[in-house]
């Protein structure tokens, strides 16, 4: 699965036309979603903050782009309870069409405070840490995860669309022995692709969008393979424990419970183990406790399973066949490796470890299609300072070829640290070095 082009890719996911259709119309006006963050501070009802956030962006006429939008300082109200405003989901709209203008829009605004708990982790009986962690949606761990995580277009956009129509279906009541659909995600495909992160940015970006239909959230996440560890005699009551507990969370109808199950692939081998009589017969038992709850779980509309695996010849086929949804989540494409390396330019750009040189401090590194679209034009390439830069940030996503999302985001750092004494260091000379770092890198793979 290494060398998979980006239609390739795509034929995997099973993107299709649909999947990259312009946001919802709803009496002529596209639905966009804006995200309203609250303070740590405040203690304003969600209501007023919405209303005087819509009543805001009735005032404004701009165009709708993914982004931050300023709190105006005249409102004394969001001033003091808003942290920040943005608007979400127009990105492969406005990249494949035109802008969206204000008049063209009606925004759906979301309000929401970051919960700053952290995991609130269970140690078993005997105080060995427990195969999982639970969460309070949405996170202050997993704020900004979502924008983070680079794909070819479609990918994010398909799960959060099926994740909702998922919820939907329920709330309205569908009746599901006349149109089947559950709510089990599968995300598969090498290591380091972003499986894990994503089925968290997922969780919290749910979290998000129907707070107001289920104002609590959690997310209880069960590493499958530590289910197996040494302790595993202890495992089949710790799953019967464990989805007791999620059990009772999902009986308050207004919480929103998402069930994180990480390599869902250590079932399939120890049931195999099992069988050919090198681990105990009590694994089975576990693999077998874990899909009934599985089953028991999925008549309530309240919860979403969210499962990944490293390896899809593996998953164990019971799992594969309860999934709704099979997503397979490769190694970044050329775009989403510019993307990635773009990212983390500029937050170097913006904590100034990159510097030196005239307005690097305000520089905005453009994207993907930009550049491409730059260079396929001559005459315009001398004018442009950041040009020569992102000619050589390509190079570099072309060098990166077979390195996972997880490997990129670590280059910009091994390449700092191959650097000799460097405060803040020339942006040339830090990609020189990094295209090196990832040629290293490469060879190593
Ligand atoms: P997996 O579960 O597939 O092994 P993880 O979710 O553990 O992968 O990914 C580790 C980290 O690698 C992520 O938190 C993210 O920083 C980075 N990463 C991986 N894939 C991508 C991607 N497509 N875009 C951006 N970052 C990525």
């Amino acid at each position: 699965n290494q060398n998979l082009t980006d239609a390739e890719i795509s034929e995997q996911n099973g993107v299709s036309e649909a999947d990259l259709a312009p946001p919802l119309l709803v009496q002529d006006k596209f639905l966009v979603s804006v995200e309203v963050c609250l303070k740590p501070s405040s203690t304003a009802r969600t209501d007023d903050v919405r209303l005087a956030v819509e009543r805001m962006l009735e005032k404004r006429s701009l165009s709708y782009v993914d982004g931050p939008i300023l709190v105006p300082i005249d409102d004394p109200f969001l001033v003091e309870n808003v942290h920040r405003i943005c608007v979400c989901d127009t990105d492969e709209w406005v990249n494949n069409h035109d802008i969206l203008l204000f008049w063209q829009v009606k925004p759906v605004v979301h309000v929401f405070q970051l919960s700053e708990e952290g995991p609130c982790e269970e140690l078993s009986a005997d105080g060995q840490p427990s195969s999982f962690n639970e969460w309070i949606l949405p996170a202050k761990e997993f704020d900004g995860m979502w924008e983070s995580l680079i794909y070819e277009s479609g990918l994010k956009q398909r799960l959060l669309r099926y994740a909702a129509s998922a919820l939907l279906f329920t709330e309205k009541g569908v009746n599901p022995f006349l149109v089947s659909w559950n709510r089990i995600v599968l995300l598969h495909g090498p290591p380091g692709t972003g499986k894990t992160s994503l089925c968290q940015a997922l969780a919290q970006k749910l979290s998000i969008r129907f707070s107001s239909r289920y104002p609590q959230s959690q997310l209880i996440e069960v590493n499958a393979h530590s289910l197996f560890s040494k302790w595993f005699s202890e495992s089949g009551k710790l799953v019967a424990k464990l989805f007791q507990k999620i059990q009772e969370m999902v009986e308050e109808e207004t919480n929103l419970v998402f069930v994180l199950i990480d390599e869902v692939e250590s079932l399939a081998a120890a049931r195999k183990a099992a069988l050919s009589g090198s681990e105990p017969s009590d694994s089975i038992r576990v693999v077998n406790a874990l899909l009934t709850q599985m089953d028991k779980l999925k008549s309530a509309p309240n919860v979403i399973i969210l499962t990944t695996s490293n390896i899809t010849a593996a998953i164990d086929i019971a799992f594969v066949d309860r999934a709704d949804i099979k997503a397979y989540v490769g190694p970044p494409t050329l775009q989403a490796r510019y993307e990635i390396l773009r990212s983390c330019l500029q937050e170097l750009i913006r904590t100034r470890i990159i510097s030196n040189f005239k307005d690097c401090d305000n520089l905005i590194l453009p994207n993907f299609s930009t550049v491409r679209e730059k260079l396929s034009k001559p005459e315009i390439q001398e004018a442009e300072a950041p040009l020569p830069l992102c000619k050589q940030l390509l190079e570099a996503a072309e060098v990166c070829e077979g390195l996972s999302g997880r490997s990129l985001r670590k280059l910009p750092f091994l390449a700092h640290a191959a650097l000799a004494n460097t405060y803040s260091c020339d942006p040339n000379k830090f990609l020189y070095t990094l295209i090196d770092t990832a040629r290293r890198e490469r060879s190593e793979l």
